[in-house]
This record gives structure tokens, C-alpha cells and sequence, in this order.
């Protein structure tokens, strides 16, 4: 079959590679109807993280081939939707709802889901099937609801956006907008995106966003600042990993109020005596978006959200280099990858 493979920082290439088998009883081999490319694929891509002939992808709807004798939950022929982190969903991590870190979590980035077939570990408790064979027009969202849209979704729950609340979003790629999303579906009162991109503050506003800040760091603090009376949001997303998005989350939030942090932390340090006086709630990681799936999906089906709006170019696998030059360069918010 043909995959994506990250040689070197910079260096991807769509090559052969071996196909899936059913290799434990509890696995499922699916055909990737559709795959993506992820903001966290350009830490290796721009060399933050190390890399070296890895396959890529860890986003991906598509149909079941075939199971293992144990797969109870899905047969071949179901569509489904899986997350970033195959899980048992039945551990007691997993049952109070943090399936991303399942006592037998296993990444499906080490397996590389940019390729026509993939196979789910942990079947049962990672995959969902939707109801039925999905139109054309929904395979956008549904792909988007396996990380991005879950991602965002577990940022805004864990900033406790809600009624009443004014939520800030830090990062206007993929996840962040997704956040805005979850934040209006959740009842937020007020919604403010920090961003400079126009592209990405009209898909911001189409999905809820009420307010634009351009400024960042300490700029944006102040005029979220001057939006709240002075006391900043109840709720701020984090949607980027780096040190001045966090801080910027943290000084944006009010006293009391919560931060949900969901950008893949790098080269992030905390200064204690500014965290200890800020009196804010922090709660993130990786999104156990396995959580939300069953929600999502019905969401998508019943279409009351449109996710998918998000994949602002559509390549065939074969062109995932020119996919992942786009999103380096921001030329593309997010690319969808046919199979
Ligand atoms: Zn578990």
C-alpha cells in the first residue's frame, strides 16, 4: 500500500509500505476513506521534534476490512471514526473519561494513518461506527471530529466554556477554531479569537466567534483586558504549545476562572510565583477525544455543526508533500488527504 513517510525534517515522501495485518485479536484493519495533516506534523517537519523515515498520521475515518476474533463493537463494512490514541475504554482512566492516556494507550502517529489502510489496535474501545454509510459532503467533519474538532472540544470543556462565560481562544489554526466551535455549542456568552490571519478570523466568526483581538502576548492581554471590565475571559483555550501562548492563556484568564490547554506544550516553563497568584484552574493534554466521539458524530450527522469547513485544501495522498508545504507555509489552514 502507499503511506506517507517523514524521512528527515522536511523530507516527506508517499512510498510503498507494508500492509496491515491483523497482528492481536483485538485489532481492526480499515481502508482510509480520508486522512489529515496535523499542526503537531510540523514539529518534526520544521525539526522541533526528531525524526527519522517515520510514518505519518495519526487522523482518519474509513471502513473496517477486517477485525480480530475478539471485536465485538465493529464488523467489516462499518464506517468509522477513531481518535489520535487507540484506547481500551473500559480501564478506570478510561471510564472516568481520559482515554487519551489509557493504562494501554497506544499512539496511532507510531502507525501512520496517512496511508490507504491502517491497523486499530484496541478496536473495540477506540473505534465508533456512525450510523450508516456516510454522504460524501459529511467524510470532512467526521474526519475532523478523530482530533481536531475533539481537541477543541476537550479545550473548551476543560476551560469550562458554558453559559454565561466569555471564552478566549489562543491560536487560530485548526484546533483553536474548533474551540470557538465547541465554545458557541456549549452556550458561551461571548466568544474572542486571538488572531491576525483574515481567512481564519472569518471561519472564526462563521463558527461562533464574536470578538477579534490581532494582538498577541501581552498586547492581546490588554485588549482582552479592556473587553472584560479588566478581569479577563472566565475561559481560554489554549491552542498552540508554546511558552508565550501560555502565558498569554494565563494572564488572559480572570482570577478564579480556567484555562484548558490542548497545544502539544513545547519548551514550556511555568514561573511559580506568577501561576501561584493568578488563582486560575489549569486542565489539559492530550484531548481524550474518544470521550466525545459518540456526541460529535451525532452532531455532524444531525448537521447542526460543520467541522469540516476547517480543510481549506483537498489532496490525493499521493501529493502529501506539496500538503504538508502548504500548512509549513500557511498557505492552508488544514489539508484533507483523499485515499
Ligand atoms: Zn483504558
Amino acid at each position: 500500500m502507499l503511506g506517507v513517510v517523514m524521512h528527515a525534517p522536511g523530507d516527506v515522501r508517499v512510498e510503498e509500505r507494508e500492509d496491515p495485518k491483523i497482528q492481536y485479536p483485538t485489532d481492526a484493519v480499515i481502508r482510509v476513506a480520508a486522512a489529515c495533516i496535523c499542526g503537531s506534523d510540523l514539529w518534526p517537519y520544521r525539526g522541533a521534534d526528531d525524526v527519522h523515515d517515520a510514518p505519518m498520521g495519526h487522523e482518519y475515518v474509513g471502513v473496517v476490512e477486517e477485525v480480530g476474533d475478539e471485536v465485538r463493537n465493529v464488523k467489516p463494512g462499518d464506517f468509522v471514526v477513531g481518535s489520535f490514541f487507540a484506547s481500551d475504554n473500559t480501564c478506570e482512566i478510561c471510564r472516568a473519561g481520559y482515554q487519551s492516556r489509557c493504562v494501554h494507550a497506544e499512539p496511532m502517529g507510531a502507525l501512520g494513518t496517512q496511508a490507504q489502510r491502517a491497523r486499530v489496535p484496541l478496536a473495540d474501545g477506540t473505534l465508533v461506527a456512525t450510523p450508516g454509510m456516510p454522504d460524501a459532503d459529511l467524510v470532512p467533519s467526521l474526519l475532523a471530529a478523530s482530533d481536531v474538532l475533539g481537541t477543541g472540544w476537550f479545550g473548551a470543556v476543560a476551560a469550562e466554556a458554558g453559559p454565561g462565560k466569555t471564552v478566549a481562544v489562543v491560536g487560530d489554526g485548526a484546533v483553536g477554531l474548533h474551540a470557538v466551535l465547541a465554545a458557541k455549542q456549549l452556550g458561551a456568552e461571548r466568544i474572542v479569537i486571538f488572531s491576525r490571519h483574515a481567512d481564519r478570523q472569518r471561519l472564526a466568526a462563521e463558527f461562533g466567534a464574536t470578538d477579534v483581538i490581532a494582538e498577541r502576548g501581552d498586547e492581546g492581554v490588554a485588549k482582552l483586558k479592556d473587553l472584560t471590565g479588566g478581569l479577563g475571559a472566565h475561559s481560554v483555550v489554549e491552542a498552540v504549545g508554546t511558552q508565550e501562548s501560555m502565558m498569554q492563556a494565563i494572564r488572559a484568564t480572570r482570577p478564579g476562572g480556567h484555562v484548558g490547554y490542548v497545544g502539544v506544550a513545547h519548551d514550556v516553563a511555568l514561573p511559580g510565583g506568577e501561576l501561584f497568584f493568578s488563582g486560575v484552574h489549569l486542565h489539559g493534554g492530550p484531548a481524550p477525544v474518544r470521550r466525545f466521539l459518540p456526541e460529535l458524530i451525532q452532531l455532524i450527522w444531525d448537521r447542526t455543526i460543520d467541522p469540516g469547513k476547517v480543510f481549506d485544501r483537498t489532496l490525493p495522498l499521493a501529493d502529501a508533500a506539496e500538503g504538508y508545504r502548504a500548512m509549513d507555509e500557511r498557505r492552508a489552514i488544514k489539508v484533507l488527504l483523499t485515499v
